[in-house]
């Protein structure tokens, strides 16, 4: 049977395109800076964000751990969405690694505003923990792939600079929110200290993820990416998936938008299916109702070959991405028709 696999869009297997990138990589030493392919993928997202360096890390958690370490002091607290993956879903690396705190705020859909903001910073007083960094995730996860508003975004980056914080963007899946609002990737550049960006999800890289920043802050971090063990060797071979994805996996992201939309429309058809997030790129969050429990539908559809995941007591994510074919998005939309 085909198996659908809608759990999440680091699922995905390097394309033969990308295998062959790989096979005819150059590789170095990239302790010792001598990694070409992995120089030229630095320079390049540097390039391509507007920003003056790179550093490429294997994860993604690893990259905003770098980023909340390098701009906090132990004690400080980091201001986040109360569903930021940087909060609840790096095993309490902000604790562990920087000893920092956080100040959670509830926003919509992981999504925080200036005036939460403002309101969050602590005065200065020797009973309060020295506010430092605010951290955005675009899109974000928890928010069932929302777009953060760039207006929204300035306004945050105005409060940060008034305050003397540092801005940082958990940027895993900032190349959806690029492809889906036509936002010119300079843009965030230009609103946030520190960026960190996936390769191994919609982009279709087995692994990698790459930090940007300033050339003194990109600095500090290869400093404390050595330390965590992430200072890479002949690792060239998964950069050049990371040029390969660059050139060919970006506009291609519109496919799983456009797919993520057709699988909501006839979800929205049934009954059993209660408040969906808006579909803004490529994840879908739904609510399952009546008789349904995300138990009940995940074993359904799995029995079809298809593949969910339950994140909560009541709600469904589904993933799209490159793996997923027309064919397989037929199939599904077959499957739920036909549901009771
Ligand atoms: C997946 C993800 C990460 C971290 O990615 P890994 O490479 O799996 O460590 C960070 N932030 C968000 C929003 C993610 O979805």
């Amino acid at each position: 049977m085909m198996i659908i696999d809608f759990r999440s869009d680091t699922f995905t297997k390097p394309t033969p395109g990308m295998l062959k990138a790989m096979t005819e990589a150059a590789t170095g030493d990239d302790v010792f800076g001598e990694d070409p392919s992995i120089n030229e993928l630095e320079a390049m997202m540097a390039a391509y964000f507007g920003k003056e360096a790179a550093m490429y890390c294997p994860s993604g958690t690893m990259s905003n751990q770098i980023a909340i370490k390098v701009h906090t002091q132990p004690g400080d607290e980091v201001i986040c969405s109360d569903v930021a993956h940087v909060y609840i879903y790096e095993g309490g690396g902000i604790a562990f690694n920087a000893g920092a705190q956080v100040r959670a705020l509830e926003g919509d859909r992981g999504m925080i505003t200036a005036a939460q903001v403002a309101a969050a910073i602590n005065p200065d007083d020797v009973h309060k923990a020295t506010t430092s960094l605010v951290c955005l995730e675009n899109t974000s996860n928890r928010g069932g792939g929302c777009c953060y508003d760039v207006e929204e975004i300035t306004r945050i980056k105005n409060v940060c600079r008034d305050n003397h914080l540092k801005l940082h963007l958990d940027g895993a899946r900032l190349f959806n929110a690029l492809v889906a609002t036509g936002e010119n990737p300079k843009t965030f550049g230009e609103l946030f200290d520190t960026i960190s960006v996936c390769l191994n999800k919609g982009m279709g890289c087995p692994m990698g993820s790459v930090l940007l920043g300033s050339t003194a802050f990109i600095k500090s971090a290869r400093r404390v990416r050595k330390k965590l063990g992430g200072g890479l060797r002949q690792a060239g071979y998964m950069a050049a998936t990371g040029l390969y994805a660059m050139e060919h996996h970006i506009a291609r992201l519109a496919e799983d938008h456009l797919n993520a939309k057709q699988i909501a429309k006839y979800l929205l058809q049934k009954t059993f299916v209660g408040h969906m997030l808006p579909v803004e790129t490529n994840i879908l969050i739904f609510d399952v109702q009546d008789d349904w429990t995300p138990k009940l539908f995940t074993d359904y559809m799995k029995q079809e070959g298809i593949l969910v995941t339950p994140i909560s007591d009541t709600q469904i994510r589904m993933v799209l991405h490159l793996d997923i074919t027309p064919e397989m998005v037929e199939k599904t939309c077959a499957v739920i028709a036909h549901m009771e």
